[in-house]
């Protein structure tokens, strides 16, 4: 079974979507302009309810099947949101807004997702409901979560969630996937070291902070490869450094460092956030200065579920033929929320040799819509086949 025929015929009408919406970018939370145009769009479809304001500017929509004997209920979620990335692609329909883009393929995802909204909602050939999901604030904002907490599962009753992703190096339209741990739990810190400032040419008259941050940078490298079982994957990345002066022959008083850490099990995650507290106290006292750490918890693991992801995986090889083991990835995805609170899949489209996801120059592959549209609804039809 290849890629449905109708969504062939809808391809040139779901990238003439997708374009508008990539000429349009909004980030995070202000996904005012998009949400209105998908929530349009699947009034017009005739989906049984549209609502939107959930999780601040997600919507939501019901699409119920010819028949509903089953009691079953699918949740299908495309993410909105673009990225504060100027855009340097030089397309026709590049965006419009400076500092604004979908560098992600978000345009692509839901643009793809309505496509099949349009066509489930004409076919009705499931016995059951499905729950379309099209969130904001995927990147960093936690708009999916904000969604959950807004009580969106049990008010539509929603028994599973699917998810999915393009991906850059991959054949377009061909399909990756992996059970359990998937993509990496984000985590911040910032840290500020206080010591005392002074004259460059006097340093016995100050405590250097410059000095003290500097082997708390290198210390922290130590948790990854000392303290972690090497077996477990984890990033400790420091991305920023600053000082509180700027001057040549000024000892700061206070350093800022900040950076990011990406673990794929709860116990390396309380592990990390641990020792960079116990390492930065403990440079911090070597040098005679102090260490204040803030650690912020950001997006957990996302873990896909055993028996969806073997559903999954068997739809895109319905779909495309084939679907290969995807790798870990250590990048968040805001999908965890959901996948907490039902069981369900993320897999991956390919988008064909593009630049890579959050670069200038990146774009979605229209060529994948038919293969990604069809994915989904062979998931409903499939999973919730007609009487
Ligand atoms: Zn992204
Ligand atoms: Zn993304």
């Amino acid at each position: 079974m290849p890629v449905k025929n109708r969504f062939a015929e809808l391809q040139a009408e779901i990238t003439e979507w997708r374009r508008d919406i990539h000429e349009n970018p909004e980030i995070l939370f202000d996904t005012h302009r998009t949400s209105a145009l998908v929530a349009e769009k699947l009034t017009g479809f005739g989906c049984d309810e549209v609502v939107t304001g959930i999780g601040r500017t997600g919507v939501v929509a019901v699409i119920k099947g010819k028949s509903d004997t089953s009691g079953k209920v699918i949740g299908l979620r495309a993410d909105m949101d673009a990225l504060p990335i100027h855009e340097e692609t030089g397309l026709d329909y590049a965006s419009k807004t400076a500092n604004a883009m979908h560098a992600c393929g978000h345009d692509g995802h839901t643009a793809m997702l309505l496509g099949a909204a349009k066509y489930l909602s004409e076919t009705r050939n499931f016995n059951g409901t499905v729950v379309l999901i099209f969130q904001p604030a995927e990147e960093g904002g936690g708009g999916g979560k904000e969604m959950c907490d807004d009580g969106m599962m049990d008010r539509w009753n929603i028994q599973e969630v699917y998810g999915m992703h393009n991906w850059p190096g991959r054949p377009v339209g061909s399909f990756s996937i992996r059970p359990g741990a998937f993509f990496a739990a984000t985590d911040q810190f910032d840290i500020t070291f206080a010591g005392r400032g002074g004259h460059a040419a006097k340093p016995h008259e100050t405590i250097d902070t410059t000095v003290m941050a500097a082997q708390a940078v290198m210390a922290l490298q130590s948790i990854a490869s000392r303290n972690a079982d090497p077996v477990h994957q984890i990033v400790v990345s420091v991305t920023s450094f600053e000082t509180s002066s700027k001057a040549f022959n000024v000892i700061p008083a206070r350093v800022q460092i900040k950076g990011t850490v990406r673990t794929m099990a709860a116990e390396i995650r309380d592990l990390a956030e641990k020792r960079i507290k116990e390492i930065c106290a403990g440079v911090a006292a070597t040098f005679g200065g102090e260490a204040d750490v803030t650690y912020h918890r950001g997006y957990p693991v996302m873990v896909n579920h055993e028996e969806q992801t073997d559903f999954a995986a068997k739809v895109a090889r319905d779909v495309s033929g084939s679907c290969d083991e995807a790798p870990l990835v250590m990048g968040g995805e805001d999908f965890a929320f959901m996948l907490e609170e039902r069981p369900g899949a993320y897999i991956l489209v390919g988008n064909g040799d593009t630049a890579a996801v959050h670069h200038p120059k990146y774009n979605f592959t229209d060529e994948a819509i038919p293969a990604g549209c069809s994915w989904w609804a062979e998931i409903v039809e499939q999973r919730m086949p007609a009487a």
